[in-house]
């Protein structure tokens, strides 16, 4: 976790991206270093380590995509993806939620996460707090066990924490504003 903060400065704030007045934390320069990728994963991996066992990690799409497989490697778990409505072939599961302008909706394979199976969700940023409870929602309405949340960055300016709050650990690695 120590050695994540020296390389935390390579996320990139872009303005008014994807619109006037938003500022977007861009995790690609921090990625796209071999140092700060290892250890982006290795403190994560370190954070969900601290859980208990965990079966399953899943990644949200479409940047969870990118955390979450290495560090179900390193966790000896599987990788089960919740998308966005209407990419995954086989029965989902289904959750819609708000967004500041409209609503999205993710989506799960039914048969990806059994009863009892302990989950991981990770995405790489909690703002609201609506897409990672949607994503716990589809895991809990499959009989999973929650047993953690992890982020690379949150912007608790946004609540997220807040809308999460319940016994569940929630952990970002850094946070911004
Ligand atoms: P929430 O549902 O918590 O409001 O938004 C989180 C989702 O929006 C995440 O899936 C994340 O990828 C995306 N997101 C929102 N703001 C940012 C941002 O500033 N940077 C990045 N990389 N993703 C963001």
């Amino acid at each position: 976790m120590s050695d994540f903060a020296a390389h935390a400065e390579r996320i990139r704030a872009v303005p008014d991206w994807p619109e006037p007045g938003v500022t977007f934390r861009d995790i690609t320069p921090l990625l796209a270093d071999a140092a700060g990728l290892a250890a982006t994963i290795d403190a994560l991996t370190e954070v969900a380590s601290g859980w208990g066992p965990i079966d399953t990690v899943v990644g949200i799409e479409a940047r969870g995509f990118v955390l979450a497989p290495p560090v179900a490697l390193r966790l000896g778990a599987g990788f089960v993806p919740v998308r966005k409505a209407g990419k995954l072939p086989a029965p989902t599961e289904s959750r819609t939620y708000d967004l500041e302008y409209g609503s999205a909706t993710v989506e799960v394979h039914r048969d990806a996460i059994a009863p009892g199976d302990r989950v991981l969700i990770m995405d790489d940023v909690l703002a609201t707090g609506g897409t990672i409870a949607a994503a716990r929602d589809l895991v809990t309405s499959l009989g999973g066990v929650v047993v953690g949340e992890l982020v690379l960055l949150e912007l608790p300016a946004l609540g997220g924490r807040e809308r999460l709050a319940s016994d569940t650990p929630l952990a970002a690695l850094v946070t911004y504003g």
